[in-house]
């Protein structure tokens, strides 16, 4: 039984853009990766810390 990987959320330092990422399986994902590159900066984006919004996206959204 795999372990479902946890979403989280990165944000741009540059223009505050957000996203929530869900990694697809454990093993690292290139896939995963491009999600945390800002589409309008093209910078990687630092995991940061969710909040209870956040949360509910990921619970409604799947
Ligand atoms: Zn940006």
């Amino acid at each position: 039984m795999p372990i479902q990987p946890k979403p989280y959320k990165v944000k741009c330092e540059k223009c505050g853009h957000t996203t929530i990422v869900r990694p697809r399986s454990d093993c690292l994902d290139p896939r995963d990766l491009t999600k945390q590159i800002c589409p309008t900066c093209k910078l990687v984006m630092p995991r940061v810390p969710m909040n209870i919004f956040d949360k509910l996206t990921t619970i409604f959204y799947k």
